[in-house]
């Protein structure tokens, strides 16, 4: 769709009370960056690297990544750009990358694992992404998918502290990861959820299924219980680490407030609902998305969760 047709988000992401929410946009590349800041993100929360490869049979070189990369971050100057290191699987084939025969692509070879079967392509991304940084004003972060375990999350901070890249995070979109955050954000400085593969993992429920459409749903007490539990975990570390989300739940204006009321502290999406997501943050306060969140907690199933949610949130209805 054509951005100038889509509200734009106006400001800052903020509670009723100045609670401060940046909100900021999920991208796959240099034009999707544009759009993102035309409509009013705060930075980039989720740089989908691969999407930049998707055609390529062959690994890109160093200085061709560079430029991709580069290309995001100079349309956001100054400003927050979350990199994902490239989440490639059987399902989202890179011909360089990825094993497209495995019997079972979510559970297999993908993400940050590639690593284990193609050494050499995460040490060269880092790279490219290091010198695109260091020639953008851009302030780069960069993350890991996929991450499973503690040992990973600290061999993933090698490799960037390797590359000179200060800012190693981690995506918390396995349960394991979201059950054992504490010992996870030890070794990097941030974590982003990514509530749709947290989601499939959490119900056992491939993503891709119609069929399975109720139980994916970040709605689900389980999840939610995980994301919880993953801010739990950055807490008892001890020094405020930053976990937001950045899958498909924070574009939701009613969960994006349960989000935030369960301690996540910024929410990136897909930029067209940065608008309606902004206008209802800036309704309640912080203590009330804290109730909003303890109410949904409370749920027996994901639809209570969110009728009960919604029916709080009248400004909804005015967003149609
Ligand atoms: C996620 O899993 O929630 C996520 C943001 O990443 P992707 O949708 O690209 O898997
Ligand atoms: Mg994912």
């Amino acid at each position: 769709e054509n951005a100038a047709t889509l509200a734009v988000f106006d400001g800052h992401g903020t509670t009723a009370d100045g609670h401060l929410v940046p909100l900021l946009a999920n991208v796959g590349g240099a034009k999707d960056a544009a759009k993102a800041a035309a409509l009013g993100a705060q930075g980039v929360g989720l740089f989908r690297t691969e999407f930049c490869f998707l055609e390529r049979d062959t690994e890109p070189t160093v200085e061709e990544q560079a430029a991709a990369y580069k290309g995001v971050f100079d349309a956001f100057p100054g400003k927050k750009v979350v990199l994902r290191t490239l989440d490639a699987g059987a399902d989202k084939p890179l011909p360089f990358l990825t094993d497209a025969t495995e019997p079972n692509p979510a559970l297999g070879v993908r993400g940050y694992r590639t690593d284990f079967t193609t050494p050499g392509v995460l040490e060269r991304q880092l790279e490219a992404i290091a010198t695109a940084s260091r020639e953008s004003e851009a302030d780069v972060w960069v993350m890991a998918p996929m991450i499973s375990t503690a040992a990973e999350a600290s061999r993933f901070a090698s490799m960037c502290d390797a590359a000179g890249i200060k800012t190693p995070g981690v995506m918390v979109e396995v349960p394991s990861a979201a059950l054992t955050s504490a010992s996870v954000l030890r070794h990097v400085g941030f974590a982003s959820l990514g509530t749709n593969d947290l989601t499939q993992y959490a119900m056992a429920a491939d993503r891709q299924l119609g069929p399975l459409a109720e139980l994916n749903t970040p709605w689900q007490p389980a999840v939610l219980r995980l994301v919880q539990l993953t801010v739990a975990g950055s807490l008892e570390e001890g020094n405020g680490k930053p976990v937001g989300v950045c899958g498909e739940a924070a574009a939701d204006p009613a969960l994006a407030v349960v989000l935030v009321g369960l301690g996540v502290t910024t929410l990136s999406m897909t930029a067209r609902s940065l608008a309606a997501v902004g206008t209802v943050l800036r309704t309640v306060t912080l203590e009330q998305a804290q109730e909003l969140a303890r109410l949904a907690l409370s749920a027996p199933d994901a639809l209570d969760a969110k009728a009960w949610v919604r029916a709080k949130l009248p400004v909804l209805e005015e967003l149609g």
